[in-house]
């Protein structure tokens, strides 16, 4: 039974097979967004995140 759909290891939700869920879009989003942060310095040549305590509330 569990040969019959994939499970999503961010979120755990079943997909079927090839199926990319949401949450790893997001997750794919989230990543790029933290590229697009650290490809551009902050004064002094330092680089900071601009993160809230729980990066997955960003609206
Ligand atoms: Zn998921």
């Amino acid at each position: 039974m569990s040969e019959y759909y994939n499970i999503c290891p961010h979120c755990g939700a079943r997909l079927d097979p090839g199926e990319q869920c949401d949450c790893n879009i997001e997750y794919e989003k989230y990543k790029n967004t933290i590229k697009e942060m650290v490809k551009i310095p902050e004064e002094g040549g330092q680089i900071k995140f601009k993160f809230n305590s729980n990066p997955w509330e960003v609206r």
